[in-house]
């Protein structure tokens, strides 16, 4: 007992599995290339800052080389180019700074003496050093160079350094570019958040796919799972949805072989292995319909049958067992065909048949006749024996309202057993009725006294 609640505490259901299946990869996949999105999105903002300060960079010093000819040169404190003073001389920083909307600065050695950068106070950042590294890399081994990290007063700044030759391959100086570090993460910021978006909407879109999905196959399964359940609970009422039936993969093929395990099991069940006829049992559960419709429905009209083949001994006796067989399979078919897929024809028992006709009983007695002629007609040759025939006796049944299925049978079988007691071959009706061979049609009354006359007679002599 302990066990089967453990086996089904652990039980997990397919959708949480598949769930599972579907989301846990996608959203790991998601978190995985947004992080490798936003690493690559930061490397190529860094490259194209890099790029734009080195060409704001080069721009500065190649103005100079152009503007003015001539080495750079210290005369006192002030700084020219050739003949052109630079210390003091701030237009062309200003002017590069207005196109290329970037910080600019002239370094002769790692002193700053031009620069678009304002300090705290406001005025122009002039006299600070470069660092060691800058110093290393540029002046002393006249290489450019990028540094995230350049640090002028309180603020950060991203620069690149171009180093600036005399005519003699000296460096004497750096033309640097720098934006404020603030500003590449501003935009940083944005390109990350308009980035997260995107892959945010796309893993939306993935898993809302996956789910519903998801959910076809959950659907389907759980609706064949409910078939097979109602299936072995004997319910062969239930129905397959048609989405079910159509999908043309697996589950679609699980489904088909449920309704094909189901209408081979129901037919095994609810038939007579002999004559192919409903059997007792099924004819019970259709019968039952049939008196709750008549139930409800003042309109609707029923008229139960029960009949045996007489003498049936006799046919097993004389032809033998396997002929007896023959006997209740042409029988059956002539019911069956005769009845023509309406009301119920099954096989009783035995030799015996219980017919329901969907009508009123006086519509019933003339076809139930025809269908007796019919039988008793037929010629069985059997084994190079003479040709022989059997008749039946039927007790008829038209009052089938406010009784139980019980009662209706038993009425009917008391008319057969009449029609057997007062010599066979004949249709017994509820209502008193007899219907001969020859069709005429008499009472019990009469039937009884003359079959009474019959045995004082019989007596006498
Ligand atoms: P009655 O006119 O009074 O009905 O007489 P009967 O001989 O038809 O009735 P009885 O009940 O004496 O015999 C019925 C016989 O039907 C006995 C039984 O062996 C036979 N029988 C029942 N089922 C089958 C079957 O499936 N195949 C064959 N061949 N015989 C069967
Ligand atoms: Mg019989
Ligand atoms: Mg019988």
């Amino acid at each position: 007992m302990k066990e089967k609640k453990n086996s089904t505490s652990s039980r997990r259901s397919i959708r949480m599995i598949l769930i599972s299946i579907a989301v846990v990869p996608v959203v790991l996949l998601g978190v995985i290339l947004t992080i490798s999105n936003l690493r690559n999105l930061r490397m190529s903002m860094e490259v194209k800052t890099s790029d734009s300060l080195d060409i704001a960079a080069n721009s500065l010093y190649n103005t100079y080389s152009m503007i003015s000819p001539g080495d750079y040169e210290m005369k006192g404190d002030i700084l020219y180019k050739g003949d052109l003073r630079l210390t003091g001389n701030f237009e062309v920083v200003d002017a590069l700074k207005e196109s290329y909307k970037l910080d600019l600065s002239l370094y002769y050695g790692d002193t700053r003496i031009l620069t678009t950068i304002l300090d705290e106070n406001g005025s122009r950042a002039i006299g600070s050093r470069a660092s060691e590294e800058v110093k290393h890399w540029v002046l002393k081994s006249n290489k450019e160079y990028f540094s995230k990290n350049v640090v002028i007063g309180s603020r950060r700044y991203y620069g690149f350094y171009v180093p600036m030759l005399n005519r003699d391959g000296s460096v004497v100086g750096m033309a640097f570019a720098g934006i404020p570090a603030s500003a590449v993460s501003r935009s940083w910021n944005a390109g990350m958040v308009k980035s997260i978006i995107i892959s945010v909407v796309a893993l939306l879109i993935t898993l809302l796919l996956c789910l519903t999905l998801n959910r076809q196959i959950t659907n389907a399964l759980t609706a064949i799972q409910k078939y097979l359940g109602g299936l072995a609970s004997g319910n062969f009422d239930m129905k397959m949805p048609i989405n079910v039936r159509n999908r043309q993969d697996e589950i679609g093929d699980m489904g088909r072989y449920a309704i094909e395990v189901c209408n081979e099991l129901e037919l095994k069940i609810t038939t007579d292995p002999l004559t192919g006829l409903l059997n007792r049992r099924a004819c019970n559960a259709k019968l039952q319909k049939i008196l709750d419709h008549c139930n409800k429905d003042e309109t609707a009209r029923a008229t139960v049958c029960i009949g045996d083949i007489d003498f049936f001994k006799r046919v097993n006796d004389t032809y033998g067992h396997e002929c007896g067989d023959i006997v209740l399979k042409k029988v059956s078919e002539i019911l069956k065909k005769e009845m023509n897929g309406e009301g119920i024809v099954a096989r009783w028992g035995g030799e015996e048949f219980l017919v329901v006709f969907p009508m009123h009983v006086d519509d019933v007695i003339p076809k139930l006749n025809e269908i007796l002629w019919k039988i008793r007609s037929f010629k069985f040759n059997y084994d190079g024996y003479d040709p022989f025939n059997v008749t039946m006796t039927f007790g008829v049944n038209g009052r089938v309202w406010d009784m139980s299925m019980d009662e209706v049978i038993k009425e009917a079988d008391r008319c057969l057993y009449d029609g057997k007691e007062t010599g066979r071959n004949r249709i017994v009706v509820f209502d008193g009725r007899v219907v001969l061979s020859d069709g005429t049609v008499t009472t019990m009354k009469q039937e009884t006294e003359q079959e009474t006359e019959k045995i004082k007679q019989a007596m006498q002599s």
